[in-house]
């Protein structure tokens, strides 16, 4: 990892998607040809990527976002949302695609029906990344998912990675990835289901509570699949952080959750991941970064809303005193 950045030493830089996202609150979900009657609407910023980018800057990083919106009314609030937040977005173009949306039912219980649109995401490529030279070339982090097209998160490992930066890949929502793309991968971000489906048949994920040696030989399938530092979120049962780079015995770390009373967890994954780059390019081992974002994530799930629900610097220092 390098700390050099362009003029800001530790920048971060997060390539991926934009989307709004327009939910609709209703009693229950509709079943197939059925139509419900919904009780409230909401269009609010989304999209993993712009979500981390947003929880990055809030915890002070300095980040960079390469992202594609359409010229309209979506694309416009989501760039004022980011940009509000303090990230860089040079590398946000237009494209002549509509912007990205997601289209949210949310019932009575919490319970969630989500279609997405990619739109403009669609449409960023491995030019986009060639085009962000000038900030991946001096990154310390580059905070990838799987919202935008394959051959572009793999342009945008392979440049982070000759950067010299530290390549944290959110496996979400979930696809199988090329081996070159594993390669490429310094930390991976997953939680119970996406890393199930990562280890493929057999493969079980332990819980919160198993012992640590049933956690050793999942750190160990990781490695043998070419990752060797895992985090893996567990929702109110806090994280693990799986580390083949670590001495024995330091290598399974159990991240207790972090007590809130919880009012909306969606989004938590997207600010456990900004807090981690944030952590990781100032230049924290993973089981501290790891500690920080826990704090960082159950904070956000305190407050409605995703970007407008994530914590400051001093929110998450002062609940760890
Ligand atoms: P995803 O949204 O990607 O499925 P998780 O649900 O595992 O991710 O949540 C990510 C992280 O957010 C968890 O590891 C935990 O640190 C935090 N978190 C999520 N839900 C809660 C909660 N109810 N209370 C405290 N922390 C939470």
């Amino acid at each position: 990892m390098t700390s050099a950045g362009v003029g800001h030493p530790g920048r971060i830089v997060v390539v991926g998607s934009l989307n709004a996202d327009l939910t609709i609150y209703c009693e229950r979900l509709p079943q197939p040809g059925e139509t419900v009657q919904g009780n409230g609407f909401a269009v609010n910023p989304g999209g993993k990527s712009a979500n981390q980018a947003v929880a990055a800057a809030r915890l002070g990083g300095h980040v960079s976002l390469v992202g594609a919106v359409g010229e309209d009314a979506n694309g416009n609030m989501l760039e004022a949302s980011v940009a509000g937040a303090g990230v860089d977005v040079s590398h946000v173009r237009n494209s002549s695609e509509p912007t990205g949306v997601a289209v949210i039912a949310v019932d009575a219980r919490g319970e969630n029906n989500i279609i997405i649109s990619a739109g403009a995401n669609g449409t960023l490529s491995p030019a986009d990344v060639a085009g962000a030279a000038d900030v991946l070339d001096g990154a310390a982090v580059v905070s990838l998912c799987l919202e935008v097209a394959m051959p572009t998160v793999l342009a945008a490992a392979q440049a982070g990675h000759d950067a010299g930066a530290t390549v944290l890949l959110n496996l979400s929502p979930y696809a199988h990835i090329p081996a070159e793309l594993a390669e490429l991968t310094d930390v991976l971000l997953v939680n119970a289901h996406e890393a199930a489906l990562f280890l493929g048949p057999g493969a079980s994920v332990p819980g919160a509570d198993a012992h640590a040696s049933q956690w050793d030989t999942v750190r160990e399938r990781f490695a043998g699949r070419g990752i060797r530092q895992v985090l893996v979120t567990l929702g109110a049962h806090g994280s693990v952080v799986l580390d083949s780079e670590a001495a024995p015995g330091a290598q399974v770390t159990f991240v207790a959750p972090t007590r809130v009373a919880a009012v909306d967890t969606t989004g938590a994954g997207d600010a456990f991941t900004g807090a981690v780059a944030v952590r990781l390019a100032a230049g924290d081992a993973l089981a501290d970064a790891a500690a920080f974002a826990s704090v960082a994530a159950a904070l956000a799930t305190t407050r409605k809303g995703t970007q407008a629900a994530y914590p400051e610097a001093a929110d998450v220092e002062r609940r760890l005193g």
